[in-house]
This record gives structure tokens, C-alpha cells and sequence, in this order.
């Protein structure tokens, strides 16, 4: 049997869904028998492939870049998954929305700057006005919500994804997510 090609994407969060896929230790190492990690921020490929499997995006949508990855990553992906609650409800992220960009980044880069305060224009990408939950711009197969969610929770949700079991949302969720 072919293992499935499975990516995790990193937008507006702070890695802690991340670090919960690492904690499932060594029950992450017994998932490898059945899927290939092509594309993660603990892997080193630099660009998303043409053809995933399974995606699994943390964080929410806050800048022109976020915008454009996942677009690109629910198009060359058959099934996405919003885990964590950035990417299904903004959480976190989202806080600054009633703030607006500019006071946003004044208070970064020019308020709490000891020297060379100036808003950069390059490298960091264009914020955008609201923060959104990935739905808002994409389809959505599955939503994984916690903060993060639990290593239980993921390894129950991969299990089922490479299986083809029945996937169970309210249940995962009493795992303390
Ligand atoms: Fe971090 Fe929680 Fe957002 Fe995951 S859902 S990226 S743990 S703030």
C-alpha cells in the first residue's frame, strides 16, 4: 500500500498545534508505516508539493501572504484539516481585529523599538485588516478545534484520516483539547 502524503502548514499561530503532533512520540514514529511527511516545518521542503493528501494548517489568515499559502494549499490538497482553534475560529490571532493594523504595527516597530523604528515594507508581509479563520477563505473537511488540540486527539483524527474510519469531532474533543 502507497502511504499518503500528508503536509502540516504553519500560518498566523504560535506552533503550539505543532508541538502537540510531537507529542504523540512514538505513536508519530508508528503513523509513518501508513503516511510520508512532505511538507511541514520539521521537514525541509521549501515548497509545497503539487499533490497532498492530507493537510493540516495551524494558525489563522492574518496577512496577504497567509492569504495566497491557502490558496495554493487547498489546491493541490485533497483534504484539509483546520486544527487548532486559530484556524477554526481565529482565537489568539484574531484579538488584534478591533485594534487595526497601523496601531498594530506602530506599537511593534515604532513604540517598543530602541533604535531604527520604521514599519518595514519589505519581508514582512502585508497584515491584513481582520484576522479570519481559514473557512473564510478556503473549503474546510475537518475541523480540529483545542488550544492546541491534545497529542490524543490528533493521533485519534490521523488514525481514522489513513485508515478511513469515521471520525468522530465531539468525541476527539473530550480528550481535554
Ligand atoms: Fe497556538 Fe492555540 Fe493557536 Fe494552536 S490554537 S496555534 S496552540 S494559540
Amino acid at each position: 500500500m502507497s502511504k499518503l502524503k500528508v503536509a502540516t502548514v504553519w500560518l498566523d499561530g504560535c506552533s503550539g498545534c505543532h508541538m502537540s503532533i510531537l507529542d504523540m512520540d512514538e505513536r508519530l514514529i508508528a503513523l509513518t508505516e501508513f503516511i510520508d511527511i512532505v511538507y511541514s516545518p520539521i521537514v525541509d521542503t521549501k515548497e509545497y508539493p503539487d499533490e497532498v493528501d492530507i493537510a493540516l494548517v495551524e494558525g489563522a489568515v492574518a496577512s496577504v501572504d497567509d492569504e495566497k499559502k491557502i490558496r495554493k494549499i487547498r489546491a493541490h490538497s485533497k483534504l484539509l484539516v483546520a486544527m487548532g482553534d486559530c484556524a477554526v475560529a481565529g482565537n489568539v490571532p484574531s484579538m488584534r481585529n478591533s485594534i487595526g493594523p497601523e496601531a498594530i504595527l506602530e506599537r511593534a516597530y515604532i513604540e517598543n523599538a530602541d533604535c531604527q523604528q520604521q514599519i518595514p515594507c519589505i519581508v514582512v508581509p502585508r497584515l491584513l485588516r481582520v484576522v479570519k479563520p481559514i473557512n473564510e477563505f478556503v473549503k474546510v473537511d475537518v475541523f480540529l478545534p483545542g488550544c492546541p488540540p491534545s497529542a490524543d486527539t490528533f493521533h485519534t483524527a490521523l488514525t481514522a484520516l489513513v485508515t478511513g474510519e469515521p471520525l468522530d469531532v465531539p468525541a476527539l474533543t473530550r480528550f481535554g483539547a
